[in-house]
């Protein structure tokens, strides 16, 4: 079926009957606003994240199942980062005229199939046409106990620099994917359908473990550098202590020219967090419970002169590559 065939409304009606309203959701989607109930004590916390074809995917590498799943995913993941617990998901989608509604409905499946993974549920949105790409705009609200936010700005020289799971595998997809070389699953799956690390997160700032957390979106230099000109700090980080998956490490055993993509490619949706010496124990039993591996990479050192990196001999990197801006191009 052709989207002219069934219109917005009928489009809409679509959406609201797939999707079933979570706790505390008084009114979801269907009239002018979503009304959802607001707890004494907690903080609410909203964030977008936008997804454009040709600039964040392309639809022949991906499928609208996994596009709907990483858009929730992602915005997830900066929730996470703040320590909150994902609530209410508000969906914005451009439409290509080409898409059909099949394609939409996987889509939307991805969609509510991730928002139930991450305990949300989808409370409205807004459907237009689209004269170009594919454009999906998600907002996601969470809430989280007041004093339990977790900044980018609480980083103190002397605390450990950690990051969860591992680095650049996601980068490693795109990189073969625009060879045009298939990555393996893991890789793929790393790349297309990213897990915000939603429990971990949630942990450590109940628990009060982090003095600063970010998630890794643009490339772990990049946004360790948001975190310390937050902090207004530096960090020292130990590039052979950087997390590496076994995809990673085999396609770098071959390829040594790929070690900048575990430091600077984008879209890991890891946590990086910054822990007190006095925290460091407590963390290593949150590791085991929640079965997240979390990798010591640096610590915090004072001085706003940005990050040292040592390379995995020892020497020192003398200017890191950036990470992901979208608008500069090629610095
Ligand atoms: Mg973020």
């Amino acid at each position: 079926m052709k989207l002219a065939e069934l219109g917005e409304f009928g489009f809409i009606a679509r959406i609201r009957a797939a999707a079933p309203p979570g706790p505390g959701l008084r009114l979801g989607i269907g009239d002018d606003c979503a009304v959802s109930e607001v707890t004494a004590g907690e903080l609410l916390l909203t964030t977008t994240d936008m997804l454009l074809e040709d600039v964040h995917f392309c639809r022949d590498w991906t499928s609208p199942r996994l596009l709907g799943r990483k858009c929730v995913a992602v915005n997830v993941s900066d929730i996470a980062a703040m320590g909150g617990t994902v609530r209410h998901l508000y969906l914005g989608l451009g439409i290509p005229a080409d898409m059909a509604v099949a394609e939409l409905d996987e889509l939307l499946a991805g969609v509510l199939e991730a928002a139930a993974d991450y305990g949300a549920d989808l409370a409205g949105g807004d459907t237009c046409a689209s004269s170009g790409p594919l454009v999906l705009s998600l907002t996601a609200e969470g809430t989280i106990a007041d004093g339990d936010v977790v900044g980018r700005g609480g980083a103190c020289p002397g605390d450990a620099v950690y990051v969860s799971g591992s680095l650049g595998d996601s980068a490693l997809a795109l990189r073969e994917l625009r060879a045009g070389r298939r990555p393996s699953a893991f890789l793929a799956s790393r790349h297309h359908d990213p897990t915000a690390r939603a429990a971990l997160g949630q942990r450590l700032a109940r628990e009060h473990l982090a003095t600063a957390m970010i998630d890794v979106s643009d490339g772990l230099l990049a946004d360790l550098g948001h975190l310390l000109r937050a902090s207004t700090c530096g960090a020292r980080i130990d590039g052979a202590a950087l997390p590496l998956s076994a995809d990673f490490a085999a396609a770098l055993a071959v390829e040594p020219g790929l070690f900048p993509l575990a430091l600077s490619g984008g879209e890991d949706y890891e946590l990086l967090f910054t822990v007190p010496p006095a925290a460091i124990a407590s963390l290593a039993r949150v590791a085991e419970t929640e079965t997240i591996p979390l990798s010591r990479i640096g610590t915090v050192v004072a001085g706003a002169q940005g990050v040292i990196v040592t390379d995995r001999n020892g020497g020192v990197v003398a200017s890191p590559p950036s990470g992901h801006d979208h608008f500069r191009r090629g610095v």
